[in-house]
C-alpha cells in the first residue's frame, strides 16, 4: 500500500510503500523532544515528490543518521541511514506525517534510544 506523506507546510512531500501496522516510540534526546513515531523501510520504498534541496538535515551523536526536516515549518519527516547490521539504506518515517495512517491502530513499541 502506498502512503502520501508531507511536512506541515508542504515544502516536503513524499510517497512511501509498505504495510504500516506498527511504529517505534523512541526516548532518545532528539525523539523525546520531537515526538515522532517511527516506521522503518528500505530507503527505496520512499519516493520524494518535492526537490531534494527542500530537505534540511540534522545530525548528532555519531552523525550516522541524517534527520530530515523542513526548515520552514520545522516538521521532522524522516531519517535516513545505512542499517548497521544489514548494510541496507534504510529510512525511518515519522508516521505522524502520513495523514492516512490511523495512529490509534498502530502497535507501538517503545525503544530505549536514550541508553545507546
Ligand atoms: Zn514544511
Amino acid at each position: 500500500m502506498k502512503h502520501q506523506g508531507s511536512c506541515h507546510c508542504g515544502r516536503i512531500a513524499f510517497e512511501v510503500e509498505g504495510d504500516i501496522n506498527e511504529a517505534m516510540d523512541c526516548n532518545c534526546s532528539l525523539c523525546r523532544r520531537r515526538g515522532g513515531l517511527l516506521w522503518f523501510a528500505p530507503r527505496e520504498a520512499l519516493v520524494l515528490k518535492t526537490p531534494g534541496e527542500n530537505l534540511s538535515t540534522y545530525t548528532f551523536n555519531h552523525h550516522h543518521i541524517q534527520h530530515r526536516f523542513c526548515a520552514n515549518c520545522g516538521i521532522g519527516v524522516f531519517g535516513e541511514a545505512v542499517h548497521p547490521k544489514t548494510g541496507v539504506p534504510t529510512v525511518a518515517v515519522n508516521v505522524r506525517c502520513l495523514p492516512d495512517v490511523d495512529l490509534a491502530a498502530l502497535k507501538v513499541t517503545r525503544f530505549d534510544g536514550a541508553s545507546l
